[in-house]
């Protein structure tokens, strides 16, 4: 049969309906989708190694024939081994197959073999080589190596999905592209391809599973073949295009122009600041503010590294807002952090008078009506919540600007939500997860981007140490001594109650440690099952200093912000992940006392715990803290499921392919500014379907 891009899967040969529908569930039901899962990796099997020249621990394809085959079998097992013995001109070699049954029958004397699989040693006869479970392709006579998907070229190695492997993949996909007589449209226009050297949609997507014999093996490994180099690029052209569309549609939405400029706002402003700011935080403020100036929303994304001062900026962007005569609503992510703001909103707006209110979902009804009942009029300028601000019947008069804290808690729906209570209100979105602007562009592409990259003056760096069980009795004495000196501390575990893990909790250690250890202080007890007016009575007090030492789970986490704070304890500290840590470890080293972390875990742990520790110790550095996670966990793990599932690229790596996406974003962008180009937009909005759509939506929300 002939094949096009939309024919279905189900119609492949070699696919009944049960792995249908296992690729189904990756998204794969048409033939273009198929072709659009690609290979990660390539292995040279162009090449056979003599049996003679084989070395144990290599990778090496051989072509052999086989002298016998038997299946062995074990008592009361049900699935057997099948041994063969091969040889070829210079030499024998066994080769053993687990569960290989299936192979009894197929594998006979005189059939001509290759083998592509790690050598080693045979046990039982040394200097015999043998491989283990190899890949393999049986050559019919007549049958030209060429030919095959598996041997005497460069085989492409795909992610099995589930039970599907990559041989399977390699075998379907290969049929596909033997029959494929359909077109194959290219989003990339003529000139475009002309301008890059790159190669046509169809040639490249060939290349790409099946790579010519003289490709260079270490180039594809590596993403740079120039048949992947358009792949990615496209990937990134298309993303990037949604995104520029997305961007353009808002510029065209009416917004509401502030006035920035005038005496009455520099007086207020001035009046706020409770500080010098910082030549970073002026910097954004005046991007902020020109923003909020213009005719159409602001949609700006304020990266800032933990405590380098996000919120001081907020709250000036606030002021000029309700000067203009506008309500300004704050999203925070914890309820802790939400008390928190409206704290030091009450603060600093004290002076400027104006009306500060507070929206958590634990306020008694009597209350929370009143407090609706000053946002619905108007009465309240200020408004700070959680996730109470969308979820309760909150209606606002007339609002202005949304900010939204800790932006990487939050769902993105959810901040839509909040932006929905107003006629398009500007937007805010403030995230501690400094992430390199290149991703940074990738993933909120069409959000302008301001970064503080200055931390305010008088801040000694933290200085963090890595400790072991054995030597927390130490480790508590300083802790001690610190508190004696006047200063608090925080000692992080990572569970609530015990249970069978086998990791200590927060609720018991409070219990010994308070008795303990700590049994001349005031130690409080904090986690996210309290009831929100004993969270906030523990966090008032610690504040005030009436705690000295605090007992908490990660609720802690984000935003919390006590200066008098220089110590933070973090027990199983290789439960936790990178940017978590850096996060916890961000609550201490905010006044100008020297702090200290201790990252309390065995000395004997995993690779990747261990390079999170290591790299906890060595920087402070919240972007090279960053850069770092990513390269352990990659950009879909870092960022959340919830947050960045579905920007799933199937080829481009936002960090690796940096430059192809600088170069992308810049066609992509160009294209949709240009005036003379509409028809090429029309024609390549066609190759933005509905998935696109899920994705521009996602990202444009930040
Ligand atoms: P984050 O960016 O993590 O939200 P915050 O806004 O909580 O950081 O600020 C961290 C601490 O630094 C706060 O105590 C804040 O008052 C203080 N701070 C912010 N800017 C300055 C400045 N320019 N000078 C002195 N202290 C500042
Ligand atoms: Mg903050």
């Amino acid at each position: 049969m002939t094949f096009d891009l939309k024919t279905a899967v189900a119609n492949l040969k070699g696919l009944g309906p049960q792995r249908t529908a296992i690729l189904a569930e990756r998204g794969i039901t048409s033939v273009g989708d198929l072709l659009s899962y690609l290979p990660f990796r390539y292995e040279d099997r162009i090449r056979f190694t003599p049996i003679a020249e084989l070395i144990p621990g290599q990778i090496a394809t051989a072509k052999v024939e086989i002298e016998s085959g038997s299946l062995v079998r074990f008592a009361r097992r049900r699935n057997a081994m099948f041994y063969l013995r091969a040889k070829d001109a210079s030499g024998s070699l066994t080769a053993r197959f687990f569960h290989g049954t299936y192979l009894e029958g197929r594998l006979k004397p005189g059939q001509t073999l290759v083998l592509h699989g790690k050598v080693t040693m045979d046990p039982n006869r040394p200097m015999w080589m043998e491989m283990i479970n190899p890949e393999f392709e049986l050559l019919h006579s007549g049958d030209e190596p060429t030919d095959s998907t598996e041997v005497g070229r460069i085989v492409p190695i795909y992610e099995a999905i589930g039970p599907i492997t990559s041989r399977m993949l390699r075998r379907v996909i290969y049929r596909v592209l033997q029959d494929f007589t359909g077109e194959i449209p290219d989003p990339l226009s003529s000139e475009m391809l002309r301008r890059y050297a790159f190669p046509s949609r169809r040639e490249a997507l060939l290349a790409v599973h099946f790579p010519p014999h003289d490709s260079d093996i270490d180039a594809l490994n590596e993403f740079r073949g120039p048949a992947q180099a358009r792949m990615i690029f496209e990937e990134f052209f298309l993303y990037q295009l949604g995104l520029a569309i997305r961007r353009q549609q808002e510029q065209r939405q009416a917004g509401i122009p502030m006035l920035v400029r005038e005496e009455h706002i520099r007086e207020a402003l001035k009046r706020i600041l409770p500080f010098k700011p910082t030549g970073a935080q002026k910097r954004v403020l005046s991007e902020i503010a020109t923003d909020l100036e213009k005719p159409t929303p602001m949609n700006r994304l304020l990266e800032g590294d933990v405590g380098s001062g996000k919120t001081i900026v907020a709250l000036e962007a606030a002021t000029i807002v309700i000067e203009n005569g506008y309500q300004v609503a704050l999203m925070a992510p914890t309820e802790i952090l939400a008390v928190q703001h409206y704290l030091s909103a009450r603060r600093v707006f004290a002076a400027a008078g104006y009306s500060v209110e507070l929206l958590v979902s634990g306020m008694r009804p009597r209350e929370k009506s009143e407090a609706l009942e000053r946002i619905a009029s108007g009465k309240a300028q200020f408004i700070v919540g959680t996730h109470a601000l969308i979820e309760d019947p909150v209606e606002f008069t007339k609002l202005g600007l949304v900010i939204i804290d800790e932006q990487h808690r939050f769902g993105v729906l959810q901040r839509k939500r909040l932006t929905e209570k107003g006629a398009a209100p500007h937007t805010l979105v403030m995230t501690a997860t400094p992430i390199p602007r290149t991703l940074a562009l990738t993933i909120y592409g069409d959000l302008d981007l301001s970064i503080i990259d200055e931390m305010p003056p008088g801040r000694t760096p933290v200085s963090t140490r890595w400790s072991s069980q054995e030597q927390l009795a130490g480790v508590w004495e300083f802790v001690r001594r610190e508190v004696a000196a006047g200063r608090q501390a925080y000692i992080i575990y990572p569970v609530v109650e015990e249970s069978k893990q086998e990791l200590k909790a927060a609720t018991a250690e409070y219990e010994r440690l308070s008795r303990g250890a700590f049994s001349k202080w005031k130690v409080g007890l904090l986690h996210g099952r309290l009831r929100s007016e004993e969270k906030d009575d523990v966090m008032e007090r610690f504040r005030r200093d009436e705690l000295q030492i605090l007992v908490a789970t990660t609720v802690v986490e984000v935003g919390v912000d006590v200066r008098n704070a220089t110590v933070m304890v973090i027990e199983h500290a290789d439960r936790f992940g990178l940017a978590q840590l850096h996060q916890l470890r961000g609550r201490i080293g905010r006044g100008a006392a020297k702090s200290y972390c201790i990252l309390v875990a065995p000395k004997n742990i995993a690779d990747e715990a261990r390079q999170r520790l290591e790299t906890m110790v060595a920087t402070t550095d919240g972007f090279q803290i960053a850069e770092q996670d990513l390269k352990l966990r990659g950009p879909g793990q870092f960022f959340g499921t919830r947050q960045h599932g579905d920007i799933g690229f199937h080829v481009a790596h936002p960090l690796r392919d940096h430059k192809l996406l600088d170069l992308a974003r810049g066609e992509a962008f160009a294209l949709v500014e240009s005036s003379s180009r509409a028809a090429e937009l029309e024609r390549l909005k066609g190759f933005l379907g509905p998935s696109w759509e899920k994705r521009f939506r996602l990202a444009s929300v930040g």
